[in-house]
This record gives C-alpha cells, structure tokens and sequence, in this order.
C-alpha cells in the first residue's frame, strides 16, 4: 500500500516537473569549470555540492523546472571562495590540487582545474562564470573615498578587480578607486557578496529589528544617501556579477 502511495506521488512529481518552465536558463552561476556543455553532462548528483569546502553550490528547487537539482552559486549568500584560505599574512592560499567541485564531477560536467597560483593567474576560459559590473553611482569608493572592499576580498585582486583605471584623471582621491577588467574576471561574487550597499543596510534606520554588524555600521549612513538619491529600481548592490554572454 505505502509502495503504491510513494509510486502515485512519484508520478504526481514527475507530471509537475513537466508542467514547469522547460526554457528556464537562469540567470544562474554554475560552479567554476562549468563549460558549454554543463547541462548535458549534469546529472544532478549533488557531489559538487558536498565537495565545497565553503557551502558555495547549492541546488535549484522545483521552480526551475527541468533543471531542478543543477548546481548553482547565489553570491549574495555565498560566494566561491575559489578553494582558497586566507592567511593571517592577507594572502590567499589553495586548500587543494584541484578546485573540488570540479574534482567531485563524475561526468566532467564541472571541469577539472589545478588549484594553484600561476594557473589560476593565468584566468583559464573555463574558470569564467560570469562577470562583475561596477556602478560608481551608487559605489562609496567613488562617491565618499571610502571602502574598497570588493578591491581587498577579490580573490584575483589586480587582475580582475584594479585600482585606479588608466588615462582617467581623479582629482583628490585618497583611498581606492575600484574597476573591474572583464578579461580577467571569473564571476566568482566575492566582490558582491562583500559590498555593503545593500537594501537591508539601508533600511536598518527604519525598521530596527534589522542589526547590523560593526562592519556594516560603518558604512551604514554612506549607504542610506546613495540608495536614497539613487531611487526606486537601481540593482544592488553597487558591484554585482551578472552571466557573461
Ligand atoms: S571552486 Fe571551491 S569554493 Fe568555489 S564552488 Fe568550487 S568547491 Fe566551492
Ligand atoms: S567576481 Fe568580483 S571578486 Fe570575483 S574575480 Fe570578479 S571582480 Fe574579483
Ligand atoms: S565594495 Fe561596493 S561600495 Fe565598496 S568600493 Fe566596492 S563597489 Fe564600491
């Protein structure tokens, strides 16, 4: 009886997996090393999930329709951490040969990629995810002198994410002037999930059940003017990675 109740809800399951979406293609970052062929090769196994170090993958639910159970990374709850440690010397260092998710892919649908400096500095084609826009409109490096975060947490710092753009004139700049090169950028989201101009931030003021941290605190009243004078409908925050096309 309870095999034949499990078999009904099983076909009630699949029937509805069918009646989803079969055009849903994001917009979703998959692990790095995710190549062209991704969705062919995925057999939502999950193993990638399990191997991230830092509980970077998650898997899509039902909404996605026929790509429920594929492996995706949402920066703003947690970035890849591209299989680095930081140091207390600041520096990062790699946790392992290979980056795991795609050393756990049984299929080779996550390539394998070498976990080391000098391959990772030469930013393979099949580490790019996707790709970070920066809106200095709403960034507090370029409107107060302030922050630089996104430039200090790049994983590819100065490669991707440098100071200062070439053949531009900034009158009075102190502190960091943070702009993304597209070539090198992996799409990794650390620079998004560590922004702090965020739509919580701004809010704090009005609804005080939300507690910053010290950290957001900091930059909590810097964040409130932007959004504010920015208006309705501008995308947060101030650096965020989108696909690549
Ligand atoms: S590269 Fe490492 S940190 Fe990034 S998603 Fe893969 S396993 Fe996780
Ligand atoms: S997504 Fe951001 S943190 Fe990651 S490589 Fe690109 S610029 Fe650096
Ligand atoms: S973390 Fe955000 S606000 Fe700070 S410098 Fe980078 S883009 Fe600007």
């Amino acid at each position: 009886m309870i095999a034949r109740r499990e078999f009904l809800k099983g076909i009630v399951y699949v029937g509805a997996i069918g009646l989803l979406p079969l055009n849903f293609h994001g917009p979703v970052l998959r692990p790095p090393g995710s190549g062209r062929d991704f969705l062919a090769r995925c057999i939502r196994c999950g193993q990638c999930i399990e191997a991230c170090p830092y509980d970077s993958i998650r898997a899509l639910d039902i909404t996605a329709g026929a790509f429920i159970h594929t492996p995706y990374i949402d920066p703003l709850r947690t970035p890849c951490y591209l299989c680095q440690q930081r140091g207390p010397d600041g520096k990062d260092r790699p946790i392992s040969r290979y980056l795991r998710c795609g050393e756990a892919c049984p299929t080779g649908a996550i390539k394998r990629i070498r976990n080391t400096k000098d391959v990772l500095a030469e930013v393979p084609e099949e580490l790019k995810i996707g790709v970070s826009v920066l809106n200095r409109k709403i960034c507090l490096a370029w409107q107060y002198d302030s922050c630089g975060e996104c430039y200090y947490n790049c994983p590819l710092r100065d490669k991707a994410l440098r100071d200062f753009p070439p053949n531009e004139v900034i009158v009075g700049a102190t502190g960091i002037r943070p702009w993304v090169d597209p070539e090198h950028c992996i799409g990794c989201g650390m620079c998004n999930y560590v922004c702090p101009v965020k739509e919580y931030i701004a809010r704090s003021v009005m609804d005080r059940s939300i507690k910053l941290t010290f950290f957001e605190e900091r930059y909590a009243a810097m964040v409130r003017n932007l959004i504010g004078s920015a208006g309705p409908g501008v995308r947060l925050p101030a650096i965020r990675v989108v696909l690549r096309p």
